[in-house]
């Protein structure tokens, strides 16, 4: 099978600026980008009349839990695994309607529901994103995500997380998870003001539970993603070599000559929609007084530590925690708007890192997030112009061609 797709503004993801061009996709791969005019069609090609639109990587959600049923915390934990799997699928489909074709998870609320889902998708039998499957976020008591009520019976039971203490218990669930499949683990370093009984500022987990995870991950070669808002979980986090740290809102100057120093290796995801949300119409969700002042000052703290992260060349992508009430499934390219209006960067870089930094975390740079000679062939046309306009990637309708690993997912 091979697609022609002619007369379209490329933008590459790379960061060039677009141009007038074609592109030739062949099996899964983009095997010629050409500027100007296309060459003819090889024969058995469909062709594909951009006229005009702009054609680009698909998006990559590298904070992505497409698990999480647009529920809160106690209903999600309610939910029976049934239905929960079936709701699973509709959101990866809905991710791919959206025009994302990859997604980096950053737990799933069941241990086996990325697992299978990954599997289905990988064989074709349901649509969704190229993934790499985590399982629940893993906690220690009282940490965040442990909502257990101790009057009731079997309160250690797991709830959306797992709550793990000490390194022996944190290894088992480790284990357990690798036994299952997952790709990542996701360990929840620091405290929060959600179900959490320790505040953002502080660090519940300790070192060698820390270690006790990456040791498992490096035996089985998986990688690891935090939780860390604290200062203190983000040097604990690099200490012990975790790849992707998310939120890092009280990162101070130690933590960020720290991940400076770790830059090539590491990737930040500052997940500004939850906390953007909960801090504007935080009323609608019954977030008030304290609580709701709470999340304003959090954004603020993240918008000066996101703008010192950038000066020091520190990696930092979008994907802001959507499967909750307040950030339901679908909304994802909000993430990309909140960029540019709330943290100040352009549209080019807030796309280059939405393509280009995505493919990087998913681990296949150059393959996957950009509009390249041998790329794999996740591609977007868009009606309209994201540079001047980014708000339009949250307009599915603008989106007229989604092409995933070759295939059309939605034709023009
Ligand atoms: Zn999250």
């Amino acid at each position: 099978m091979s697609h022609l797709i002619t007369n379209a503004r490329i933008l590459d993801g790379t960061g060039r600026e677009p141009f007038l061009g074609a592109v030739r996709v062949e099996g899964n791969r983009i095997t010629q980008v050409t500027p100007g005019a296309a060459a003819p069609a090889p024969d058995g090609a469909t062709v594909i009349n951009g006229a005009g639109a702009t054609l680009m990587p698909g998006l990559i959600e590298s904070h992505a839990h497409i698990g999480l049923a647009d529920l809160g915390s106690l209903d999600l934990t309610r939910l029976p695994v049934e239905e929960h799997m079936l709701i699973t699928v509709r959101n990866a489909r809905t991710m791919l309607d959206c025009g994302y074709t990859s997604a980096f998870s950053a737990a799933a609320p069941k241990p086996r529901l990325d697992v299978v889902l990954k599997r289905e998708i990988e064989a074709g039998r349901v649509p969704g994103p190229r993934l790499l499957a985590n399982g629940p976020e893993i906690t220690v008591t009282g940490g965040l995500g442990d909502s257990n009520l101790v009057h009731l019976p079997h309160y250690e039971t797991p709830t959306f997380a797992w709550v793990a203490d000490g390194p022996d218990a944190i290894r088992r669930v480790c284990r357990v998870l690798a036994r299952e499949g997952v790709d990542l683990l996701k360990l929840n370093l620091s405290g929060d003001i959600g179900t959490s009984a320790w505040p953002s500022e502080q660090t519940p987990m300790t070192d060698a539970e820390v270690e006790a995870a990456m040791e498992v991950a490096r035996a089985r070669g998986l990688r690891v993603a935090a939780h860390c808002r604290s200062a203190e979980s983000v040097m604990m986090a690099l200490r012990h070599g975790v790849e992707v740290i998310y939120h890092a809102n009280y990162a101070d100057e130690r933590a960020l000559d720290a991940l400076e120093a770790a830059r090539d290796r590491i990737f930040v995801g500052p997940a500004l929609g939850i906390t953007y949300n909960l801090s504007q119409a935080a009323g609608q969700w019954g977030v008030t007084g304290e609580r709701s002042r709470a999340f304003e000052h959090e954004l603020a703290v993240t918008v000066d530590v996101v703008g010192r992260m950038r000066k020091r060349g520190i990696r930092v992508l979008p994907g802001g925690d959507y499967g909750f009430p307040y950030t339901p499934h679908g909304t994802y390219a909000r993430d990309l708007w909140l960029f540019v209006k709330i943290l100040g960067f352009s549209a080019m870089d807030t796309i280059v890192a939405a393509t280009k930094l995505g493919g990087e975390i998913m681990g296949r740079p150059g393959e996957l997030g950009v509009v390249t000679t041998g790329a794999l062939a996740d591609l977007l046309l868009v009606d309209g112009d994201p540079l001047a306009n980014i708000e339009i990637l949250q307009d599915r309708g603008a989106l007229r061609m989604i092409m995933k690993d070759g295939a059309l997912h939605k034709a023009s």
